[in-house]
């Protein structure tokens, strides 16, 4: 998601005819898009904004911004933390900054724009102010021209009694069916060959106008691709609860939409999924994976779960375990439990699961994962996988293009035919490195696999 709202901001500003710096040092503007769900992200731009007041003192006219999330969750004590920041946006704002950008220049002093009042815990009284407005998309913004993320769905209504998304991010909210498919047309003709559809919870997708699901946009999505370059559709990330039936088939059946499925578990235990007030029981879960296993062949399913939550018990913790050991998932991201001021978790329970607790069970599960990530890996050697290439492996998914290389980096080669690392994905995300010159970046192509490591797999 913030990739996307860093794509919308780049967007944004290039319009207005700002381009991207080199470096941080060459910059005018330096702007950090945040994320606050746990408080580590918080501690780095912190601390990175620390780093920068003393070039601030020496430069005065350098504007400085905080977006994203934690500028909406903490607002104006950025301002006291770090006095010499000159913008505070929140991220439903990102229309709003080059305008505010202007009115800085302009000597108007800092400049904060937040989306909305922070929400009462389970209510949805406030009014949202939420800007809906997701700025045209630009090729050149983007880390990979290819591939585009397409945001179907904002904000989130689940409160989770862990998380702090649906105060920094607003309620839930779906995209019109007719805003979403211009946009993919747009991007389509921008060269994208995948796109991928986000939101908080993609599976209760529901256009109130035309009574569109998941499925019944997917199936849209899929005539656009049969007639067009378009090649390959994803959506993340899927809540248990409202995946039915007819998701699945959808999957099954169009051939442009692949196999994969991020749902995330948060635990395999019945009384942390309860307290985590999740709205399904492990068994319930269970359930949801064999049905996809069952009616999509050869899908896979990642997940996300979070270790040491209030009260976690060893017992508690040995069903997680247990439920990646039966499912199976490509891969799990394992996150140690960090309270957020505001959610229900922090107003109510202690975390009194000790740091070093919460680390060995991170390891333990990841150590899991990891085992049954490379056995089920291994299982592709000497198989044919079709990919997407998506760039050299130098540049694969490295976010610093967005601090300014060249936004034409893939194609600025001075050989077309020297051989480079590639890299591309399966149609269940895995991702495959293989030597290839660089005309094949975004071309769908089959690699033979001859090497594994658990979140690798190496082809000719
Ligand atoms: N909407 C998605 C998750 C978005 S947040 C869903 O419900 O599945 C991404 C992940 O961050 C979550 O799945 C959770 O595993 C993790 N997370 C959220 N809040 C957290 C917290 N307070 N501490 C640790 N991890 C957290
Ligand atoms: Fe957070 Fe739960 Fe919403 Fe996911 S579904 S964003 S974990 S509140």
């Amino acid at each position: 998601m913030n990739v996307l709202d860093s794509e919308l901001m780049i967007a944004a500003l290039l319009r207005e005819g700002y381009s991207l710096a080199e470096s941080m040092k060459k910059a005018d503007i330096i702007l950090f898009n945040t994320c606050s769900i746990r408080q580590h992200a918080e501690d780095k731009i912190y601390s990175a904004l620390g780093r920068l007041r003393l070039v601030k003192e020496a430069h005065p006219e350098k504007i400085i911004g905080v977006m994203g999330c934690m500028a909406q969750k903490d607002n104006s004590l950025i301002f006291k933390r770090a006095p010499f920041v000159d913008l505070v946006l929140g991220p439903g704002q990102i229309a709003r900054l080059p305008e505010l950008i202007e009115k800085i220049r302009a000597g108007q002093g800092p400049q904060m724009e937040l989306s909305l009042e922070r929400r009462g815990r389970g209510r949805h009284e406030v009014e949202d102010s939420f800007d809906f407005y997701d700025p045209m998309r630009e090729a050149t913004a983007r880390l990979n021209p290819f591939m585009a993320y397409v945001r179907i769905m904002f904000g989130c209504d689940q409160f989770c009694t862990y998380c702090i998304v649906p105060y920094v991010r607003g309620p839930e909210q779906s995209r019109p069916v007719g805003e979403i498919l211009a946009e993919i047309r747009q991007l389509v003709d921008q060269g994208c060959r995948e796109i991928t559809l986000i939101g908080q919870t993609v599976s209760k997708y529901h256009d109130k106008t035309s009574g569109t699901s998941l499925s019944g946009l997917l199936e849209m999505c899929e005539r656009i691709a049969e007639t067009t370059n378009l090649e390959r559709i994803r959506f993340v990330t899927s809540h248990p609860n409202s995946m039915t039936t007819d998701l699945f088939e959808a999957v099954r059946d169009l051939p442009h939409v692949m196999p994969y499925f991020h749902v995330p578990a948060q635990s395999g235990s019945n009384a942390q999924l309860k307290k985590m007030n999740r709205g399904y029981s492990v068994e319930k879960y269970r359930e949801v994976c064999h049905q996809i296993y069952e009616t999509v062949p050869g899908a896979a399913i990642t997940s996300d779960f979070i270790v040491g939550f209030c009260d976690e018990s060893e017992d508690d913790f040995q069903q997680t375990i247990q439920l990646v050991e039966d499912i199976r998932f490509k891969n799990s991201f394992i996150f140690k439990f960090s309270p957020r001021e505001g959610t229900k978790a922090y107003e109510l329970w202690e975390d009194n699961i000790p740091d070093e607790v919460k680390r060995r069970r991170n390891n333990e599960l990841l150590a899991v994962q990891n085992r049954i990530s490379t056995e089920d890996s291994e299982k592709f050697i000497g198989q044919e996988v079709e990919i997407l290439v998506e760039g050299t492996s130098k540049n694969a998914n490295k976010l610093t293009i967005l601090e300014g290389q060249d936004s034409n980096f893939y194609e600025n080669s001075h050989d077309p035919n020297a051989i480079l690392q590639l890299t591309g994905r399966t149609p269940c995300d895995r991702i495959v490195v293989f030597d290839g010159p660089r005309s094949l970046i975004g071309e769908i192509k089959k690699v033979k696999i001859v090497k594994a490591s658990p979140f690798t797999l190496f082809g000719e």
